[in-house]
């Protein structure tokens, strides 16, 4: 019997898979299903690399997923699904763990929707496409804001009337499964580290940072949605809401606009004009795409100025996402201004994509540690079926 947990990220067009042993961090098989819809591909991998026939319909993401199922169960026929766990943007204020869903939790889900409209009716989409497919199996939902429940009211809220407070207008933070997945890596690896103050950059195509202290998140640089503070492949980054209010009045922008404008056409895209993607940026070579890598660079600086200033100071920096865990130039350019703060790197163990890129005198640790959302929802999965003691 091959007794696994399958854990499910399904965006607008696109649905992540992996199916975990029962025990062990190595996914028996992983897959991404690409533009959900008419034009739907599904590649799966196994362990090795090798790819996993797959076929089926791929107009709906219910059809992705049970075209994925299909081919595990071709290729492990005596397939055992214990429990699937789901990322899932938004847990609201009080959800600082995950939580086993039943049509209650799924109501009070739906009620988040207008928090994060772009990503919480895909996810909760494929909740329900899985409890379909597999009624009887147990569905955990893991939430990007829980890991960032532990903020201090300074750090949750925003300077309006406290009515929007109360109705849930917070600073959540996201990409707290990423934190929650270096947080425990640090205690696993670097205990000392993981007692102090560290600062946690997840530089993706959405890019965010963390500041935690003692295992607990302190402050992010996200706050009500997944807009504010760095720049991204195409988010804004943080704006003055006084540019929004320009838009709306004098060249009477609406707010599908306005979202359109601060989600897909801003960040790295927007001011290079060229590509959200930094490895393009990286080759180009124009002055325009020089400059949103330098806008990128300064903002990532100047956030971890701010985080180090919540936290009372740092012991360590760490890297991850695509671009921090990949691009030794902004790694590099980063940590050039930051040696106020006891970061230096080592150029060496930089260019070597090194787990410790500090120099050895630096009095703060810089690392680079891949994440691994997916195994922390896999973990969760597990533990809410009482395979393990572990929670995501
Ligand atoms: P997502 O937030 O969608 O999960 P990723 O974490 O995969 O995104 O990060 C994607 C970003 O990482 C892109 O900007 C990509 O260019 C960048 N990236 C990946 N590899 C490299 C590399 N070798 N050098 C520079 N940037 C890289």
């Amino acid at each position: 019997m091959t007794r696994a947990v399958l854990t499910l990220n399904a965006g607008s067009s696109s649905l992540k898979v992996a199916l975990f042993p029962e025990a062990g961090d190595l996914p028996l098989a992983t897959g991404l299903a690409d533009k959900v819809g008419p034009d739907g591909v599904l590649h799966l991998k196994d362990a090795a690399g090798g790819t996993i026939a797959a076929a089926g319909d791929l107009t709906t993401h219910a059809g992705a997923m049970e075209a994925a199922i299909a081919s595990f169960r071709a290729q492990w026929p005596d397939l055992d699904l214990l429990a699937i766990g789901h990322r899932v943007v938004h847990g609201g204020a009080d959800r600082a763990a995950p939580v086993t869903v039943d049509d209650a939790v799924l109501t009070d889900l739906e009620r988040l929707a207008p928090f994060a409209p772009l990503h919480q009716p895909h996810n909760l989409a494929g909740i329900r496409a899985a409890i379909d497919a597999f009624p009887g199996v147990p569905q955990v939902a893991c939430f990007d804001t829980a890991f960032h429940r532990s903020h201090p009211f300074v750090n949750d809220t925003f300077a309006l009337p406290r009515a929007l407070y109360d109705e849930g207008v917070r600073r959540y933070g996201f990409h707290g499964l990423s934190y929650d997945y270096i947080a425990g890596e640090l205690a696993r690896t670097a205990p000392h580290l993981a007692e102090g103050r560290v600062v946690v950059a997840h530089l993706g195509n959405g890019a965010s940072m963390c500041g935690i202290q003692n295992g607990r998140s302190v402050a992010s640089t996200m706050g009500f949605s997944a807009l504010d503070g760095l720049p991204m492949g195409t988010r804004s980054g943080q704006v003055d809401p006084g540019v929004l209010l320009y838009l709306m009045d004098q060249k009477g922008m609406s707010a599908g606009q306005i979202s359109d404008l601060l989600y897909k056409q801003s960040g790295l895209l927007g001011l290079s004009g060229l590509s959200n993607d930094m490895r393009t940026l990286e080759a180009a070579n124009t002055p325009h795409a020089a400059e949103a890598i330098d806008y990128f660079v300064f903002r990532c600086q100047r956030e971890v100025g701010a985080l180090a200033a919540a936290l009372g100071g740092i012991d360590a920096l760490v890297f991850c996402g695509g671009i921090g865990e990949n691009s030794r130039q902004v790694r590099a350019r980063i940590c050039e201004r930051l040696g106020w703060m006891g970061i230096e790197i080592d150029h060496a163990k930089n260019a070597g994509n090194d787990r410790v890129i500090s120099s050895d005198l630096a009095r703060t640790s810089v690392l680079v540690i891949p994440t691994n959302e997916e195994l922390v929802i896999a973990r969760a999965a597990r533990a809410a079926v009482g395979l393990t003691k572990e929670a995501a």
